[in-house]
């Protein structure tokens, strides 16, 4: 498979999760309870955690959300940031109560003695900054001299800020410049990266609710990830954080980037040859074996006469064909069972793979069972035909119109 040459990045340390250089690249979510609910926002923690995120960023927004860090930090999973808007005193309770990271919004902090104030306290305490310029809160100079909030404005406000610390000596540094409009998000980022050798947190600001929030934040995240651009991660979506967590993390595993520590469940799209309701099939596929949490790839296909071949990379998986499920591992049939039973059969199966190993599995097949599928095939095929024959016919019905 293809990799990506990475940008070199410094590393900095959130806690025990290392961010930028060569450490894998990391998710982030953020909670959307009070702060001061420290139950609440801890049952939020796990489930984020569980969820697939490396680092959790909660807000800082008054003194009893700064309270409630002291109680959360030391019982949460995860290394904990603190999110801080307007008031730098904030920063330095939540420094108090022991988070692992601060995230600091130059455009709302506008002091530059609180913001070297901040980091004096953070060097201190060995707790790195994220300096997050986001396009909707940026200086009024900056955006009268750039016209807007452009990739230059945005870069240019993460420049002051990082100067800021860099006076004091704290490089502990990590960098957003969010947009909400991807190729300006994306143009952002490269230019940044040109910039500075700083560790950068990638995100779609505001990107609203899935579907369009998830294609948003794919669109900008993958394609910079995909320049090597890029050393954590998160999706701003306007749903249940656990979602964020989650496309957060299938998106590195799809691109290859992290290890898969959850299912990878492919289906084809079906078609007229499908011999099942491929989108209800994949659905209680999708259900029982995220129940299961199995690390592999999975294969829901509509029909035996193509399915093993084309998923034949999957680990497993399932093709339907005359009221049977044909059961295959890396497109080898290994067991045919009655269509209602398919999508139980195929958890099993699964199940028993993680646990043998596939040459195990491949070892126990039914022998019988590969040349029942041909059979079915064939008699499929019999009956719908193949594609290319029906794609002769068309030519030949082609040329009889036109005389040829
Ligand atoms: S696997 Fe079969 S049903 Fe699914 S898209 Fe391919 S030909 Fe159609």
């Amino acid at each position: 498979m293809p990799t990506v040459p990475r940008r070199t990045t410094r590393k900095i340390q959130v806690g025990r999760v290392v961010v930028g250089g060569d450490a894998p690249i990391t998710v982030q979510s953020m909670t959307t309870t009070k702060t001061a609910d420290v139950d609440g926002t801890l049952s939020q923690v796990y489930a984020l955690h569980g969820a697939g995120a490396d680092i959790v960023r909660i807000t800082c927004n008054d003194v009893d959300a700064a309270q409630g860090l002291a109680e959360i930090v030391p019982r949460s999973p995860v290394p904990i940031i603190a999110d801080i808007h307007f008031q730098y005193r904030l920063a330095l309770a939540a420094l108090e109560a022991g988070v692992q990271g601060l995230r600091l919004n130059p455009g709302n902090i506008r002091n530059e003695r609180h913001v070297k104030t901040v980091a004096r306290e953070a060097k201190d305490r060995g707790v790195p900054i994220r300096v997050g310029v986001n396009a909707g809160s940026l200086d009024k100079d900056l955006l009268d001299r750039y016209g807007g909030p452009v990739p230059g404005a945005l870069v240019a406000s993460a420049q002051k800020e990082i100067g800021y610390l860099e006076e004091v000596d704290f490089t502990d540094i990590k960098i957003s410049v969010k947009h909400s409009h991807v190729p300006t998000m994306v143009a952002s980022y490269r230019l940044l990266s040109e910039k500075v050798d700083y560790p950068l947190h990638l995100g779609v600001t505001e990107a609203g609710p899935p579907p369009g929030g998830l294609i948003k934040s794919v669109a900008g995240i993958a394609t910079l990830l995909l320049e090597g651009i890029g050393d954590t991660i998160r999706f701003s979506l306007t749903a249940d954080p656990v979602e964020e967590a989650k496309a957060g993390r299938q998106l590195l595993e799809f691109l290859g980037l992290r290890e898969r520590k959850g299912l990878d469940l492919i289906a084809c799209p079906s078609c007229g040859r499908a011999e099942v309701d491929v989108i209800a099939v994949a659905g209680q596929a999708q259900k029982k074996l995220e129940e299961a949490n199995l690390p592999i790839q999975v294969a829901v296909m509509g029909c035996v006469v193509n399915g093993p071949g084309e998923a034949r990379e999957a680990d497993i998986g399932i093709a339907a064909g005359k009221g049977k499920g044909h059961l295959f591992i890396k497109g080898r049939v290994v067991r045919v069972v009655p269509e209602e039973e398919m999508v139980d059969a195929l958890l099993d199966e699964a199940e028993k793979l993680v646990e043998q190993g596939v040459e195990a599995r491949l070892a126990a097949a039914d022998g019988a069972a590969a040349q029942l599928a041909d059979r079915t095939a064939e008699e499929l095929l019999g009956v719908q035909g193949d594609a290319n024959q029906v794609a002769e016919r068309r030519r030949a019905v082609m040329e009889a119109a036109s005389g040829e």
